[in-house]
């Protein structure tokens, strides 16, 4: 068995880097070319048709049947131009990839001659068979039809030969059965909101967008080692292995220089993604052996989720031409750095201010405190339901471990600003303030300097922190879909700016004026807010006591965690606000709770397979080679020196077979366990129960079986060591 694992070796020691197909001249040159952006639209389309999806785009509304038979005559001379034979509806079911279903061109037309169509009707509205995708319960088999329409906001593109145009997913009844529908309201909700609170500062402002900048972590391993590791192949994640000796202690990866044939990889991929239109800016080594990092320049919040989702396709695609496949899963080896998802994310408006970023003056200075201070307040009140939003199975091997950021989700700020927010709190009163009293609070937040970057020391343990002219959401999983945490933080902040206007317009009401109106809903919100703002080093275990006193939410439990999302308060944000109706959360919840179950009897049978028809099998031979060895010593040695001689051997076998026994015994209670749990209806306590029984026997047969790899022969371990998949590229 162990030939697999040497074969591999040896195909990767005699590996050499492919050289990436960049074309000749400079990335602006070819970047979007495969993307039917405004300015292909201007030149294939009709100049009503143009005006038309213009008009679309800025308004986010849809097209009518008669306006997309104008646009698609366009987008198909293009796309024909271009080679495509095909095109696909592209959408984001609730199952963190993509979907696509191609369709030729080609339709039979006069006297029998194909030729080449694509009308109107099918760029924006497909009904795919929907009924093998999750829906919690929403579909029933018999009405199984889907509808997907065209997203105009997300121009289409082209990879390889086919047209994939961006569109939503919902039920035959109009439920949402994607992650793209939702999001789409909960950015106009914000945009309503927020440029409703910019009024108060701004009046030409008429459009808030929400930004998003995502850090893409992930592992690359050689194709041959993952061949020969079925845990990575089916569960995605090595299930067992004992640590290498050396892996990241040293810090001798982070920011070091990119290995040739990860770079090639790297220009490869890029390569791609500046053709579909995604700026990939950033590339470096992360902490972990065999683990890197790209990011793009930021975008629009739909777009940048398009955007990453393509990507990661992208790069799975292009790993393969390199002999490489990419790990997304954010834990895929124990015992080192886990993979994450970063959400750099902002609000901008339509007159270029981004509203985390402070300003010149204290006008601005102020606005930028109010969107500042409406975030923390929205973080505070939604800490559950934001850790719902990036909490599932594979991530909840990250949250929580030592370098990955706390089940507790908390905020900072920075000691500048903190101080900056003490002091409203300390200075404004319920009383009406003195002139002097109002000029000295300008002043003060006059001075915040324009760069906040220099100021704010970065604390990278925390989960959700400011970083100088956005927050940067750390939570989120390296193989998420990040519109489930973009939903909940947009509709948690929309609902929370929303709530400020009314305040503010009660005391205004009052008699008031405004700036004092400001100052006191501010002040109130930072007290009410105190509790989520923490500077410290989120890892430590003081923090988890510290945040027990202060009342925040830690759960570690993965299916109670992803319940919060029926909290009443979840409910207020996600259900009043119309982005969800109760069925459609429920379903969602109920997406969930079933993905986590079966990802973990995925990950049990694996598991239990490999120990039972590699491990065991492995450790017996070893044991009988031992066996064999001590009987021979019988055979030469009188008794005294045979006990001298065989007695380390003889307690090797003990323990050999010891943990081949714990191993048979454990992975036969798993099953049982697992039997148990099948038969439990309801998925909330069917995911518990994977969760409490279930789960914790993976840890409990790792550990014999990484005991195991320790003793037996190198020469017949079947598995590729962390040491092997770890160092060698
Ligand atoms: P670091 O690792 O130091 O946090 P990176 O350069 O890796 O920083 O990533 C920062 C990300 O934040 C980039 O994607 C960048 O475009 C994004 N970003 C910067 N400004 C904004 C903003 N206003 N809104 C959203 N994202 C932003
Ligand atoms: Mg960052």
């Amino acid at each position: 068995m162990a030939e697999l694992r040497f074969s591999a070796l040896r195909e990767v020691f005699n590996r050499e880097a492919v050289a990436p197909q960049t074309p000749s001249g400079v990335i602006s040159d070819y970047f979007g070319e495969n993307v039917f952006d405004l300015a292909k639209m201007e030149h294939y389309l009709s100049s009503e048709a143009f005006k038309v999806v213009k008009r679309a785009i800025n308004e986010g509304k849809s097209l009518s049947r008669q306006e997309a038979g104008l646009v698609a005559t366009g987008v198909k001379a293009w796309a024909i131009e271009k080679g495509a034979t095909h095109y696909t509806h592209w959408f984001h079911p609730l199952t963190d990839g993509t979907a696509e279903k191609h369709d030729g061109f080609i339709e039979t037309g006069e006297h029998g001659k194909i030729v080449e169509k694509f009308s109107g009707e099918v760029l924006v509205q497909s009904e795919p068979d929907a009924s093998s995708f999750p829906s919690g319960g929403i579909r029933n088999t018999f009405e199984a039809r889907g509808y997907t329409a065209w997203d105009v906001s997300s121009p289409v593109f082209i990879v390889g030969t086919t047209l994939c145009i961006p569109t939503i997913f919902v039920s035959y009844t109009g439920e949402a059965l994607d992650y793209k529908a939702p999001l789409l309201k909960t950015l106009s909700e914000l945009d309503r909101a927020a440029v409703d609170v910019c009024q108060y500062f701004d009046k030409d402002v008429t459009k808030v967008i929400s930004t998003l900048g995502i850090e893409q972590e992930y592992f690359l391993i050689d194709e041959a080692l993952y061949y020969a590791r079925p845990d990575l192949m089916l569960a995605e994640r090595t299930m067992m292995g004992h640590q290498s000796s050396k892996d990241q202690q040293l810090s001798d990866h982070y920011f070091g220089s990119i290995p040739e044939r990860v770079m090639c990889f790297m220009e490869d991929f890029e390569c791609e993604a500046y053709k579909l239109g995604i700026p990939v800016k950033t590339r470096h080594n992360e902490v972990a052996p065999n683990q890197f990092e790209c990011a793009p320049i930021f975008e629009e919040v739909n777009l940048a989720v398009d955007h990453n989702q393509l990507l990661m396709d992208i790069m799975k695609r292009v790993a393969r031409r390199h002999r490489f496949r990419v790990l997304f899963h954010e834990k895929p080896f124990a015992g080192i750095n886990g993979s994450g998802k970063h959400n750099n994310w902002s609000m901008a408006t339509d007159t270029g201010v981004n509203l985390l970023s402070p300003g010149k003056n204290p006008k601005s200075n102020l606005q930028f405190l109010t969107f500042l201070v409406n975030v923390v307040k929205a973080v505070n009140d939604n800490d559950a339901l934001l850790r719902a939003s990036v909490m599932n199975e594979t991530n909840s091997y990250r949250l929580g471990g030592h370098e990955a950021p706390p089940a507790i989700i908390s905020v900072f700020v920075g000691t500048y600003l903190t101080e900056m927010l003490q002091n409203i709190a300390n200075k404004v009163t319920d009383r009406k303030m003195t002139p002097a009293q109002k000029t000295e609070l300008k002043l003060g937040i006059g001075k915040i300097p324009e760069i906040l970057l220099d100021n704010t020391d970065r604390n990278r343990t925390s989960p959700f922190a400011f970083t100088g002219n956005r927050f940067e959401f750390r939570a989120v999983g390296s193989s998420a879909n990040c519109s489930a945490a973009m939903i909940v933080l947009n509709a948690a902040v929309a609902a929370q700016l929303s709530q400020f206007k009314k305040d503010v317009d009660a005391i205004i009401k009052k008699g008031r004026n405004k700036d004092e109106a400001i100052f006191q809903v501010l002040k109130k919100y930072i007290l009410e807010s105190e509790r989520i703002l923490f500077e410290g080093d989120g890892y430590s275990k003081e923090w988890h006591a510290e945040a027990a006193k202060r009342g925040l939410c830690n759960i570690k439990s993965v299916p109670e965690s992803i319940g919060k999302y029926l909290a009443p308060g979840s409910r207020k944000v996600l259900v009043a606000s119309g982005i969800f109706t109760d069925k459609e959360l429920e379903s969602r919840v109920e997406v969930e709770y079933e993905k986590f179950t079966k990802k973990i009897q995925i990950e049990a049978r694996v598991l239990g397979d490999l120990a039972i028809n590699h491990i065991v099998p492995t450790a017996v031979t070893y044991m009988t080679t031992l066996i064999d060895n001590v009987k021979g010593l019988r055979d030469i040695f009188n008794d005294i020196e045979f006990e001298r001689l065989a007695g380390a051997r003889k307690e090797m076998i003990v323990t050999i077979s010891d943990h081949i026994s714990n191993i048979k015994r454990l992975v036969n209670e798993m099953i049982e366990a697992r039997k148990k749990a099948n038969v439990i209806e309801d998925s909330y306590k069917k995911a518990l129960a994977y969760e409490n029984k279930v789960k914790p026997y993976l840890d409990e047969i790792r550990y014999h079986i990484d005991k195991l790899e320790l003793m037996v022969d190198n020469e017949i371990w079947p598995l590729p060591k962390y040491r092997e998949m770890l160092f060698t590229r």
